[in-house]
């Protein structure tokens, strides 16, 4: 067979060749615009262009700040398809993680959305490597600054080549992209993605028992492009040549149901606070969302009530995914076997619950102390992955060895596996709760309270105890319209008959809100920060 390299700017011909009429539907802060892949495919050759003219380099990084628009989809394919590193930052770091992963990455130049700028303003002292930045903007004056080397997306399209080619001799292990983890857990730390990582990943993405990502969907990725490249969405449906809507800056879940309504989504993905958030909208005002073939949803634990809600009362298939930033992300993907069809409805949604099996071409293992665990999805181990889209290192970073050892990632995540091979995953290392020498799930007493219906979102912890060494308490923010109507006694006498005794929390705090982490997850360093000053008061 020939060696023949699997690379990004092919994704992006293909497109251009095959599907020049399909279209991406992007909302930008000012409008909303609607582009053809054969568009799409010359703005990128021109952005190439440009990027060219302003001096980067193979393998140079480029660093972009930047919601989900078609501008930020022509970056993903530019900055690959000239030899260069595209650099998604999330947006919602800190001051200080944003410096630390620019100066880390090394980026040469800066794309950044204009409602972000300032923050640029802010902080472009600190920068070590960045030359240059590009404000996307519709506008036609850039906003205020003092720097001088700041270029208008705009006018880096008007005035590049639109012929440009996308670099023949690429070797699809050559760097093409790189996202750092979105510090659930300490400083973000770098994974460096290679343009055969990223086409395979589409490839998985894009099988019948995954994904299914093709031509004939409508996706609206609302995962960020700068949280593991929207999941891989944006690569997948350019080179299948999906529709695509991009839901732009700061959307609200009204923005998403009506967008769905608007654009006959058939695929959307996100992490569960989102899902949440449109559940609310949906259950408030009327939207028809029959276009819809399925809710994709990773990041953390999916509870029950969530799932069942959109299944059962809005017949929305709902599919639970696994992942993480050192694995492109797709890992497992949760399915019905076809076999399982028998199974009742309660069952079948407690199946979904579950993360499901391991992509093919991936392998697993599952260890606690001993080694391999059995299958019998009550024995809790680690979760290690390999394969072709796992990350084989940290960028630059010493914590590299602790994480991937023997050729084996370290996922830090503990999970059980039935006989069925699903995994479920019970909680990270850092979050189990160690009561008296026995191991409590934070996660599986959150998805239990979060199916109570007066409860929004839950979220367990654990606190430090003389006797037991930890226990568990239960943070809890109501539904509108429950406050004092429901008691700490009521919710826990809800977990009682599914849980055995000492799994039960030491008490129920009501709270406004759950912090979160800057991609959606409860933020649970922060959460056991406020619940142990309140039960010092
Ligand atoms: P960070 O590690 O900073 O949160 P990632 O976005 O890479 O950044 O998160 C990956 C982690 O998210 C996984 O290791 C796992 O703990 C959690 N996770 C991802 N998907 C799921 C899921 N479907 N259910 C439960 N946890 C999940």
């Amino acid at each position: 067979m020939m060696d023949h390299s699997l690379t990004i700017g092919a994704m992006m011909e293909r497109a251009e060749n095959f599907f020049p009429k399909k279209e991406v539907i992007s909302q930008t802060h000012d409008k909303i615009h609607r582009l053809t892949y054969k568009e799409i495919g010359k703005r990128t050759r021109s952005l190439m262009s440009a990027l060219d003219k302003l001096g980067i380099q193979r393998g140079d990084r480029v660093g972009t700040l930047a919601w989900n628009t078609h501008r930020h989809l022509e970056i993903y394919f530019a900055a690959p398809g000239m030899g260069a590193v595209l650099h998604t930052i999330n947006i919602r770091l800190s001051p200080e993680h944003i410096i630390y992963i620019i100066n880390h990455a090394e980026d040469k130049i800066i794309f950044v959305d204009e409602d972000i700028f300032p923050l640029i303003n802010q902080l472009h002292e600190h920068f070590t490597t960045v030359k240059t930045f590009v404000v996307m903007t519709d506008k036609d004056t850039l906003p205020e600054t003092t720097l001088t080397n700041v270029y208008s997306y705009e006018d880096l399209i008007r005035d590049g080549d639109e012929t440009y080619e996308f670099l023949e001799d690429i070797d699809e292990r050559d760097p093409a992209g790189m996202c750092y983890t979105s510090a659930t857990t300490g400083k973000p730390k770098g994974v460096m993605y290679t343009h055969r990582s990223i086409a395979l990943h589409s490839y998985a993405l894009g099988l019948a028992d995954s994904a299914a990502v093709s031509e004939s969907d409508v996706a609206m990725p609302v995962v960020p492009q700068f949280h593991v490249n929207a999941w891989g969405i944006p690569f997948a449906c350019t080179w299948f040549g999906s529709t695509q809507v991009m839901p732009g800056p700061r959307f609200t879940p009204e923005r998403l149901a009506r967008f769905i309504e608007e654009y006959k989504v058939t695929i959307t993905a996100g992490v569960p606070t989102i899902w949440l958030g449109l559940l609310k909208e949906i259950e408030t005002n009327n939207y028809d969302l029959a276009s819809l073939r399925g809710v994709l949803c990773g990041g953390s634990a999916a509870p029950i009530g969530m799932i069942r809600a959109f299944e059962q009362k809005h017949h929305i298939p709902f599919f639970h995914a696994y992942g993480a930033t050192e694995t492109t992300p797709l890992a497992t993907f949760s399915r019905l076997k076809s076999y399982q069809a028998d199974l009742s409805m309660d069952e079948k949604i407690q199946e979904r619950t579950r993360q499901g099996i391991l992509a093919p071409g991936l392998e697993m293992k599952v260890v606690d102390e001993n080694g391999d665990i059995p299958w019998d999805n009550e024995t809790m181990g680690e979760l290690l992955l390999r394969g072709p889209w796992i990350a084989n290192e940290y960028y630059n970073d010493d914590r590299t060895e602790k994480s991937f050892v023997n050729g084996w990632f370290h996922t830090g995540d503990v999970v059980t596996v039935d006989e069925e091979g699903t995994i479920k995953i019970i909680d990270r290392t850092s979050d189990l709760i160690k009561s008296g020498g026995e191991w409590i799930s934070s996660v599986e007493l959150e998805n239990v309270l979060m199916a109570h219906e007066a409860v929004f979102e839950a979220c367990v912890v654990a606190i430090p105890d003389e006797k037991w060494q930890e226990r568990p308490i239960a943070c809890v923010v109501l539904h509108d319209g429950y406050d004092g109507k429901v008691t700490k006694e009521e919710l826990l006498d809800f977990l009682k008959p599914q849980f055995a005794n000492f799994w039960i929390p030491d008490d129920v705090i009501f709270v406004e809100e759950i912090p979160k982490s800057s991609v959606g997850k409860f933020l649970k360093r922060e959460l056991r920060k406020i619940v142990l000053t309140f039960m010092e008061q």
